[in-house]
């Protein structure tokens, strides 16, 4: 099964696709994840792409696809995949289609006041990746990953300015691609408000998965 993550930052696609990755057994390939591996390590990729992360803004087209591209022409996923943060674009969408087919576009439905609510606490794991939150799923440890041990910290682009950004960025660039896959009949929409657990219920039933 060949899954696309939709919906704007926050609604939690990490989280539910690091454990949808295990549920439905196909890889879980996140943009976002490997652009901060990329910055972590200094390669030429993260120099490149580093402000314009930190700011809230798109990496460019022509990079991310070629990325994506790449990524998708390995073994592993050849029957299935979880595309989490990809596409962002219509133009990602369009070359989406030259070198893959998904069978379904899941679109994570939350309001802003949830997204900036979320982002504004969210602590991340710098060893696992792993997402917690201040105030609702703090780790028992303060500033310490329970998963791993890794220490945690706060996004760049968590914070106010790059949250405003990124939001904006949504709607402008992201949103339209809900009624492109819509208009395709690719698409099926799950509430992202509740617990993770409830959402990945819903999201099995919706899949008709047992
Ligand atoms: P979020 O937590 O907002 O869903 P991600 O972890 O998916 O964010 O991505 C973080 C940042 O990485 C984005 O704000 C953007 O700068 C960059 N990025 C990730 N995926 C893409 C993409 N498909 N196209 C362009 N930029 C991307
Ligand atoms: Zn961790």
């Amino acid at each position: 099964m060949k899954l696309v993550f939709l919906g704007p930052p926050g609604a939690g696609k990490g989280t539910l696709a690091a454990k949808a990755t295990t549920l439905f057994n196909a890889p879980h390939i996140s943009t976002g994840n490997i652009f901060r591996e990329a910055i972590a390590a200094k390669s030429p990729l993260g120099v490149k792409v580093k402000a314009v992360i930190d700011a809230g803004k798109l990496v460019d087209d022509a990079v991310t696809i070629e990325l994506v591209r790449e990524r998708l022409a390995k073994d592993d996923v050849k029957t299935s995949y979880i595309l989490d943060g990809f596409p962002r674009t219509i133009a990602q969408a369009e070359a989406l289609t030259t070198f893959s087919r998904v069978d379904t576009v899941i679109n994570f439905d939350v309001p802003d006041s949830v997204v900036i609510e979320r982002l504004s606490g969210r602590l991340v794991c710098r060893k696992c990746g792993f997402n917690w939150h201040k105030s609702f799923n703090p780790p028992q440890k303060d500033n310490f990953c329970d998963e791993c041990g890794g220490d945690v910290y706060i996004r760049e682009d968590d914070k106010p300015e790059a949250v405003k950004k990124r939001l904006e960025v949504y709607r402008e660039q992201t949103a339209p691609l809900i009624e492109y896959y819509r208009s395709k009949g690719l698409l099926v929409d799950i509430d992202a408000r509740p617990q993770v657990d409830i959402i990945l219920e819903n999201l099995k039933k919706a899949l008709r998965r047992p």
